[in-house]
């Protein structure tokens, strides 16, 4: 065959958009996305055991005795297809004697019996007691990520790297909390289309590694942030360090003998089946899937005599109607559906209508299809993808679509949507691509989708099912690729590579930060002063009273100053607290302190604004904030605020903004005109003065009761 000859570069030619064509000026403005990232080529460069070595024996943190990561993820003991990566990465990084891990897990609890195996330091994030359950249920949406109890497991392990890999709005949360400024932070970005919210896109700035979970996602980050409307959104171009895809089991799924399995399954062993592995949801396109096989069947008859389309999914679910998408394609007699009995957990598979017969093995009427709470073990898979002839990816996007490579592993050639991380299975080994019909934007998500062609999907059916050689050869080269590019030895010494080649930030951010409290006792009765000393006392490291030209001591802690800034020069705390004698502050003395070191790396004084609850609204009680910070215009540059506030209520409204815009929108639905506007002028005043007095970066708010006395 003769190879295509590539156009030679050079004489002249330049990259510049082509003018030769037309002489007509371009009204499209500069903003215009240049770029459509539909694939990404498949570089198996990034899966080179030997560089990967070398970076491991020669990354910068070779010196290290003990590297202390952090995996936040879902808890490694379950079964979903997070908690399969994070095991299989944790259990390799936990063989290397200089990695110390650690794992903080959604949904699993620490009392469940398979957490005390677990060799590495578990941590989990669901609540223990009643008390903090309804704290949990109370912003679960936000909480049950790991969010819940991160600042605890942050500040107990201390560790000097964190590994993240859900999907944005899972892991959004983390990369922004405070606290998250002491790790090195190595993200794997779950991309599963282009292009990317900018709001994604800033979150993956934020984070010092990044890593694909396909060379699509890597493609998409670099493409993306090198528009120009990126710059315009304030993204630098990224960087990708590599790409650590999912890894299959080569041991769990392998080809088995067909004969013997078609027959445990009561199938003709000449039949030819297509199948797939999809959860029903709007995003994976079963009447599609169904209406191409339906024109297969009419376009080729031959081919198509005695095939069928197996279908793993689950009935109903959250999205389409399967069986009247079936009947409509009048293939109901040529599909059959993976259905387990809910009794005995046997599986078979069975034309529709199973729902109203019998289990065969146990004769209750309890056949269901499998779904994300009940599914199949391991070995029962292996089985059904063994059934196949050839497999079918029909999503409209994915960052990874983890069953078209346990298919391959089972030697099933695959076809899949050639858009996303779909379009490198397609071409790397094993796969036919399903050519794409047309692109469109999603409204929830503003990505770009694809709509699969039916005709070329027909046209793959036909190309593997009427040639025995093709269907070798492609089943050959698929079992192949995942030996070589789906295992998990390899993902995990990408991820041991990237720790062990992470910019660290030293121990020196886990030092506890001191707090001195600067007490002005001018003007104040010695039962203020007493007051105040007993209220400040447990929570700070020293207290020192001064007093502008007096001579009083005040029980061995006195100073003479005319201001708080000259007593300030007295201290060399890290913090300094300024208070008024008659001042009373309570809170937990770990608070503070640990609030002081959510904010390491800034220098400054803990300054104080109080916040005092009216009806409906917070307003700030200027008394107490003028004498300390000034005029309400003065702003000191170079502190860092903190803000205490006198009410619950206030800190619940600050801390949860939302929340509190649902409360107006309450207000607001209920015609609740007086309460609206009170809570929204309240709300406008307060930030009016907050902007004015901190910086717009302020993100914890700290909570003490705090009241002058009379
Ligand atoms: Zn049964």
């Amino acid at each position: 065959m003769a190879k295509k000859k590539k156009k030679s570069k050079g004489k002249g030619q330049k990259a510049a958009p082509s003018n030769k064509s037309s002489n007509l000026p371009n009204l499209v403005s500069d903003t215009v996305m240049t770029r459509q990232v539909m694939g990404a080529e498949f570089d198996p460069s990034y899966d080179d055991l030997g560089k990967l070595e070398d970076m491991i024996a020669n990354g910068v943190n070779k010196d290290l005795e003990k590297i202390k990561v952090l995996f936040v993820s879902e808890a490694s003991f379950l079964h979903t297809g997070f908690s399969t990566y994070a095991n299989n990465v944790l259990m390799r990084l936990h063989e290397n004697p200089r990695i110390e891990c650690a794992e903080l897990g959604s949904y699993g609890k620490a009392s469940d019996p398979r957490a005390h195996s677990i060799p590495w330091k578990f941590y989990s994030n669901v609540p223990e007691t009643q008390q903090e359950e309804q704290a949990f249920q109370a912003n679960y949406q936000k909480l049950q990520f790991g969010l819940f109890k991160y600042e605890e497991v942050m500040r107990d392990f201390q560790p000097d790297i964190i590994l993240l890999h859900r999907d944005w709005w899972m892991d959004e949360g983390l990369v922004n909390h405070p606290i998250t400024k002491k790790s090195h932070v190595i993200w794997m970005a779950c991309v599963d289309s282009y292009p990317q919210k900018w709001e994604w896109m800033k979150s993956f700035q934020e984070v010092d590694t990044l890593i694909g979970y396909a060379h699509f996602g890597r493609k998409v980050i670099e493409d993306q942030s090198r528009e120009r409307l990126a710059g315009l959104n304030n993204i630098q171009p990224m960087d990708v360090k590599m790409v650590a895809q999912a890894g299959v089991n080569p041991e769990e799924f392998y080809p088995l003998d067909k004969a013997e399995v078609r027959k445990k399954y009561n199938i003709d062993p000449s039949a030819k089946i297509i199948g797939t592995v999809m959860r029903n949801q709007p995003r994976k396109l079963f009447p599609r899937i169904m209406d191409s096989f339906s024109d297969f069947m009419s376009q080729h008859p031959d081919t198509a005599a005695n095939t069928f389309l197996l279908l793993h999914t689950g009935i109903p679910d959250v999205g389409f109607d399967i069986p009247e998408s079936m009947f409509r394609a009048g293939i109901e007699h040529r599909t059959l559906f993976s259905i387990k009995c809910s009794s005995c957990q046997e599986n078979f598979v069975e034309h529709w209508g199973f729902h109203t017969r019998a289990c065969r093995s146990c004769g209750a009427k309890t056949l269901v299809t499998p779904n994300t709470a009940n599914g199949l073990n391991n070995e029962k898979f292996n089985e059904v993808y063994n059934l196949m002839d050839l497999y079918v990816q029909g999503s409209i996007a994915g960052a990874d679509e983890m069953p078209a490579t346990e298919a391959k592993a089972c030697g099933i050639p695959v076809t899949c949507t050639d858009y996303a991380a779909m379009y490198e299975k397609n071409r790397n080994g094993g796969g036919l691509p399903i050519r794409v019909e047309t692109m469109y934007t999603e409204a929830e998500t503003m990505q770009n989708r694809a709509m699969f062609c039916r005709k070329s999907l027909t046209e793959n059916m036909e190309k593997v099912l009427s040639s025995d050689f093709t269907q070798k050869r492609l089943s050959a080269e698929a079992r192949q690729t995942v030996l070589d590019h789906y295992n998990w030895d390899l993902t995990a010494k990408k991820w041991e590579a990237a720790i062990m080649d992470a910019d660290l930030k030293g121990r020196k951010v886990w030092e506890r930060k001191t707090i001195a409290c600067l007490i002005d006792a001018s003007g104040a009765t010695d039962e203020q002063v007493d007051m105040t000393i007993n209220s400040i006392s447990p929570l700070v490291d020293r207290v020192v009273v001064f007093e502008g030209g007096g001579d009083r001591t005040f029980g061995g802690i006195g100073l003479i100053a005319s201001s708080f800034n000259e007593a300030q020069e007295s201290v060399d705390e890290d913090w300094v607290l300024r208070l008024y004698a008659g001042e009373e502050v309570q809170g937990e003395p770990k608070t503070l302190s640990s609030e002081a070191d959510t904010h390491w790396d800034l220098e400054g004084n803990i300054q104080l604004m109080t916040l005092e609850e009216n009806e409906g609204g917070i307003r700030m009680d200027k008394s107490l904030i003028e004498p300390r910070f000034g005029p309400v215009a003065y702003k000191e540059g170079d502190k860092t605020a903190m803000i205490v506030t006198s009410s619950q209520k206030a800190a619940g409204i600050l801390t949860q903004y939302e929340s509190f815009l649902d409360q107006l929108e309450k207000h607001k639905q209920d015609g609740n005109e007086e309460e609206f506007e009170k809570m929204r002028e309240g709300f406008k005043h307060f930030y009016q003065h907050l902007g004015a007095l901190v910086d717009q970066d302020v993100k914890t708010i700290f909570h003490i009761i705090k009241r002058r006395a009379q």
